[in-house]
């Protein structure tokens, strides 16, 4: 026991004779001192996408950035310089619209291949993640105003010629199946020269309704043209008066269809797919399955062309 004793001694008094080095200890700064202050963006970096320059139309990368209560985009084009852009006047509209989200539907036929990336491959190409809603047809550059605010640029311009409108219009539906709305726009469309032609060509077509995106000074100013009678008019007269009910549940809808010249009530969420068609107050059969609207407007059409076509309205 003395022996082990004796052994440990030394290295005992080895480890008591280590240097003992000072830490040097940093002074903690207070709250004013000016390396403690930091500042924040004047914005909350919110999303990234791409863009275009304005200018030279090249795409550029942008960030969506909130701001006052605003949403913008910070760009910056090599060529020409950073920029900033408003997106949205109301950031808190803008953030709570995300709710609605919902999954794109699909068009029917797609018209180009993905090479270049969006917006370079405009067609639509396999990468757009909606159907068309709404098509706006531009068949002008033309306009009978100077607004300095024009988005468009519209000034003096080509009037696109019907055969051009015609592809365009035909582009639409190919997509589409049978398009949802056509918008007319330009320039100002109602200065083109074939307006009404064109009118009469697109109702030929699988669309289901149409607009005139008009800043309404021709039609204020130029009499004639304001009471000039579509074709439709002329061949149909008294066809406006037509009433036509499109009902949204097989269980209410019957009774509304029934007062109208010609109603269909549409199947709901979980009810049978199947729609009952009334014609002047009677069913005159039921659709069913994918084909229903087409059925149901060729049934419209014959019903109007059988009713008013005569150029002599009938009472029913
Ligand atoms: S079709 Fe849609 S996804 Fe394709 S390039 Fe045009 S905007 Fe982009
Ligand atoms: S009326 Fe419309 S298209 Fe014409 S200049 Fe004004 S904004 Fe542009
Ligand atoms: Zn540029």
């Amino acid at each position: 026991m003395r022996n082990r004793n004796r052994q440990s001694q030394p290295k005992q008094q080895k480890e008591q004779s280590l240097p003992i080095t000072p830490i040097e200890v940093m002074p903690v700064p207070g709250p004013e001192d000016p390396l403690i202050v930091r500042h924040d963006r004047p914005y909350i970096y919110h999303n990234f996408t791409n863009s275009l320059c304005p200018t030279c139309l090249k795409v550029i990368q942008a960030k969506v950035i909130l701001q006052n209560n605003k949403v913008y985009m910070l760009k910056t084009c090599p060529e020409h310089g950073a920029m900033r852009t408003l997106l949205s006047s109301d950031a808190a509209y803008y953030l709570s619209q995300s709710q609605y989200n919902k999954p794109g539907t699909l068009p029917r036929h797609f018209q180009t291949r993905v090479e270049k990336g969006c917006p370079l491959d405009c067609g639509l190409c396999t990468d757009h993640e909606q159907h068309t809603c709404l098509a706006l047809v531009e068949i002008t550059e033309a306009c009978n105003l100077r607004c300095p605010t024009c988005f468009a640029d519209s000034d003096v311009g080509r009037f696109a010629p019907l055969d051009e409108v015609e592809r365009m219009l035909d582009t639409v539906v190919e997509n589409e199946g049978y398009a949802d709305v056509v918008q007319f726009s330009g320039g100002e469309p109602t200065i083109h020269p074939q307006l009404f032609e064109i009118l009469e060509m697109a109702r030929k077509k699988r669309i289901k309704a149409m607009m005139i995106n008009t800043n309404g000074v021709r039609i204020a100013r130029d009499e004639e043209f304001a009471h000039q009678r579509p074709v439709w008019q002329e061949r149909y007269p008294g066809a406006e008066e037509l009433r036509v009910a499109v009902m949204g549940c097989v269980v209410n809808g019957p009774g509304e269809s029934k007062h109208a010249d010609i109603g269909i009530s549409l199947p709901g969420t979980f009810e049978e797919p199947k729609a009952p068609v009334y014609v002047d107050g009677r069913l005159q059969l039921t659709l069913k399955g994918d084909g229903i609207v087409t059925e149901f407007l060729q049934i419209l059409e014959s019903y109007v062309e059988r009713r008013f076509g005569a150029g002599v309205p009938t009472s029913r």
